[in-house]
């Protein structure tokens, strides 16, 4: 198999309520929740309750209906955290670091929505 998950993975751990977090919303399929080192004035992280290591695993293997069940946490979360553009916000940037180039710290498919300010450049 070509994504080996790890049950030991923090937000596993999180998922399991073994260690606390900062829920901004949830759903069947996903957990929104705000980063313990937020680097913007509003910076969530959404994670799939179910057992994906990245990005494209989850776009792979995840069911229609657990695509649909986070992405519509997504919005949820950009609406509570008032950064959407039909929620008196001026925009949010997403980003999901994936594998070793992206720099992907956690090994459980999430994806950051920072915003409340003017983002830098992309590429660091
Ligand atoms: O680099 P990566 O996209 O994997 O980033 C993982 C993120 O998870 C970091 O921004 C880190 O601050 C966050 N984190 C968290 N709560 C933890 C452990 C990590 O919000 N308990």
């Amino acid at each position: 198999m070509a994504f080996d998950y790890d049950d030991n993975n923090i937000f596993a751990k999180i998922l399991r309520n073994e260690i606390p977090n900062d829920t901004v919303a949830e759903n069947e399929h996903a957990l929104a929740f705000r980063d313990i080192r937020p680097q913007a004035p509003s910076h969530v992280l959404v994670i799939p309750k179910g057992r994906y290591v990245s990005y494209d695993d989850f776009a792979a293997n995840a069911s229609d209906a657990e695509i649909v069940g986070f992405t519509r946490l997504c919005a949820e979360a950009i609406a509570k955290e008032g950064v959407g553009l039909d929620s008196g916000g001026q925009g949010f940037r997403t980003v999901a670091n994936t594998g070793v180039h992206g720099v992907q710290e956690v090994p459980h498919y999430h994806l950051h929505i920072m915003g409340g300010r003017v983002m830098g450049p992309m590429l660091a």
